[in-house]
């Protein structure tokens, strides 16, 4: 199968992306509070520095103030408590400058230690220098020391170096916070960058992500829609697939003014071959199937599997109905070609109902049915066959629905029921048994004929079903008669395949007390056809019961010896054809002759059916036929008349009995 190109590699799920979102914003978070953090500790700083600068001039002048008045006292009044007072203030000042020297940024701080702090020391001596005086007695010297331009000058220096402490300090402190906030900026556009990098990176992620979602999407879609468009089995388009292309096919038919035709296939047996191999078996057939179909197909025609065993070709083949037909039958051709199913041949086969555009119809769904009830017909006319529609078939079609739905019932409410026509000794003419013959007791149309009814039945899947009911009622019948006479019931070809019949059939006869070894299954050579090993195994499993086989209808089908061979049969029944035509064509004497001489070499009874006169019966037993069977002794009674023909005068059966 052809699947669209699966998703490989890794692909971004949305939640990987989402967490990685997450992440780049929590990391940008984080950043961002630190940066705000680290940015206000620093102005904190920034501000504690302005603040200590300030005190500390602040100081300077104050203690320089108070050292000044002090001094000046002492010039003035020579007092000693004005030189102690003088002398308490000295570490104040030391002790601002050395503050201020420390604070005061680097180039400010040596100039300050150089000038500012020298011109102090300068200051004080020169104050002690006048205190010396003022101890003395000279206070003009000592205030004449004070007044001095050296000692002014030196005041001015302590002065100015106190202001270019503050400002420097200040400016040092702006400038700090310039940088600190400079480096913030370019720390948060870093941040802000990294972020920015990472919501890229993530968009391209998404988008990568979302790209790659659609693709496993459309991808995900294009395999669902092959899958809801082909049948997981053939690989080959299914029902609703076959519509799409059935319309398209009209429509390119309209506009191109084409003729094509709808080939409805159904395979004829492949029920039993499933059931009897097993589904893996029947699905390899039908692979098989699916694939000769296919090969037979011509460029742009299609074929879609329709159903279990059915499929629909779509084919340009255009001509007179006979190309169609011989269309149909060279696929049937191909489709009987045996397969092999667990080491044994089988031939599955084919029915086909054809349907032509434009003149069958013109719309998806009539083709199909219109096909269909080709089909229908092609399989009512013994299988293995193409046909075309008819009209009549279309009326047909409802009947036909009726009908089934009619026999079903029928069977349900045991409307059909057994009749028994004799089976009698040739020369004797006693009675040895009876056939079971299926008769439809119907409300409104009489009596109804097998011919009419066991087609219908098939149709309808209810073959199986109305065999099982016969063959019980046909044992409760005659369970009670004279031990020795036999029952024959006759199966459908489908049934043989059922590799349950013995087990089906031995429940019914043991619900319904009837021995075995009374009872005669009779089968007809399209039953073998179909699969001889499957037929052959059932057989043999009826045969351990007890239960006898006869072979119906002999010489009208395929006559096979091979089949007599291999299968030891209980009785051959010569078809009545031949009887029929006895005295008309001397083949038919020979044919009967012969087939008697195949089974007396064999070791196989045989006996003749449709013995309508006396005549009949008289070459018949010339010939050596022991057995027979045919209106000449008895027509097909009811159960309720079975009594009244064995009490007949030697078994009475001179005149035919009305059935
Ligand atoms: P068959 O098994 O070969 O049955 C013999 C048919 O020949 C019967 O037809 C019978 O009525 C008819 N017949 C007997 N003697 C004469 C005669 O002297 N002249 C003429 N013209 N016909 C005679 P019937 O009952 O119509 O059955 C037809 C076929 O339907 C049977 O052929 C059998 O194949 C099938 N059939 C009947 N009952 C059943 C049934 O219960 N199950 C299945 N699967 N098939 C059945
Ligand atoms: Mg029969
Ligand atoms: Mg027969």
């Amino acid at each position: 199968m052809q699947h669209p190109p699966g998703t490989t590699g890794t692909t971004t799920t949305p939640t990987e992306s989402a967490r990685s979102a997450l992440l780049g914003a929590a990391a940008f978070l984080g950043l961002f509070v630190a940066e705000r953090m680290y940015f206000q500790a620093a102005q904190q700083t920034a501000h504690e520095r302005l603040v200590d600068a300030h005190r500390a001039a602040d100081t300077i002048a104050l203690a320089d103030e108070r050292l000044t008045m002090s001094a000046h006292m002492v010039a003035a009044t020579g007092e000693q408590r004005w030189i102690k007072r003088y002398e308490a203030n000295i570490p104040l000042i030391d002790e601002a400058i050395e503050r201020a020297a420390k604070i005061a940024p680097d180039a400010v701080s040596k100039r300050f230690e150089l000038e500012t702090k020298v011109s102090n020391d300068r200051l004080v001596e020169l104050e002690r220098q006048s205190f010396v005086h003022a101890s003395a007695g000279s206070t003009s010297v000592a205030r004449g020391v004070l007044d001095s331009e050296l000692y002014d000058y030196h005041k001015q220096v302590l002065a100015d170096g106190t202001q270019r402490f503050v400002a420097g300090t200040i400016g040092a402190v702006a400038s700090d916070l310039q940088r600190l906030t400079w480096q913030s900026i370019i720390l948060l556009a870093l941040g802000f960058a990294a972020a920015l990098t990472a919501m890229l990176s993530l968009w391209r992620r998404l988008e990568r992500s979302i790209s790659q979602t659609d693709a496993a999407y459309r991808d995900g879609e294009a395999r669902t829609r092959h899958l809801a468009m082909s049948d997981f089995l053939t690989n080959l388009p299914n029902r609703l697939a076959l519509r799409d292309q059935l319309r398209t096919a009209i429509g390119d038919a309209e506009r191109d003014h084409r003729q094509f035709i709808v080939m409805m296939v159904d395979l004829d047996r492949f029920k039993p071959i499933n059931d009897r191999y097993g589904h893996i078996s029947g699905d390899h057939v039908l692979k098989i199937v699916a694939q000769r179909i296919a090969a037979f197909l011509a460029p742009g025609e299609i074929c879609a599997r329709y159903g279990g065993d059915e499929f629909v070709v779509i084919s340009t083949c255009w001509g007179s109905p006979d190309v169609k037909l011989a269309q149909g039958m060279k696929l049937i051709e191909s489709l009987n070609r045996p397969i092999v199913v667990d080491g044994q041949m089988v031939q599955v086969g084919a029915s086909i109902g054809i349907a032509s555009y434009p003149a069958d119809g013109t719309s998806e769904d009539k083709l199909l049915r219109h096909a269909d009830l080709a089909l229908y017909r092609a399989k009512q006319s013994g299988r293995g066959l193409a046909r075309l529609f008819s009209v009549d078939m279309d009326i047909d079609a409802g009947a036909r629905l009726a009908a089934e739905e009619e026999i079903r019932g029928a069977i349900a409410g045991g409307q059909i029921i057994p009749y028994f026509q004799p089976i009698v000794d040739v020369a004797s003419r006693q009675i040895r048994g009876f056939e079971a013959l299926a008769r439809w007791q119907h409300p409104t149309r009489g009596i109804v004929a097998p011919i009419d009814f066991i087609p219908v039945a098939e149709a309808a899947g209810e073959l199986a079903n109305l065999t099982m009911s016969m063959l019980r009622q046909a044992c409760i019948a005659t369970r009670d008669l004279p031990a020795e006479l036999t029952l024959a019931v006759n199966i459908s070809p489908q049934q043989i395949q059922d590799e349950w019949l013995s087990t089906k059939i031995l429940k019914v006869l043991t619900e319904t007390g009837f021995p075995p070894h009374r009872l005669e299954i009779e089968l007809t050579e399209n039953a073998l056809v179909t699969d001889f090993t499957a037929a052959k195994r059932v057989i043999q499993s009826l045969k351990n019961l007890g239960i006898g086989i006869a072979l119906d209808d002999f010489g009208t089908g395929y006559s096979s010896l091979y089949y007599l061979s291999e299968l030891q049969f209980d009785k051959i029944k010569i078809d009545r054809s031949f009887v029929r035509t006895l005295h008309e064509r001397s083949e038919s004497a020979k044919i009967i002759n012969a087939i008697i001489g195949l089974g007396r070499s064999l070791g196989v009874p045989t006996m003749a059916e449709g013995v309508e006169t006396e005549r009949d019966a008289k070459v018949l037993g010339d010939i050596g036929c022991l057995t027979a069977q045919g209106y000449l002794y008895s027509r097909p009674v009811p159960a309720d008349q079975l009594l009244r023909l064995l009490q007949a005068p030697g078994a009475g059966l001179k005149t035919a009995s009305a059935a």
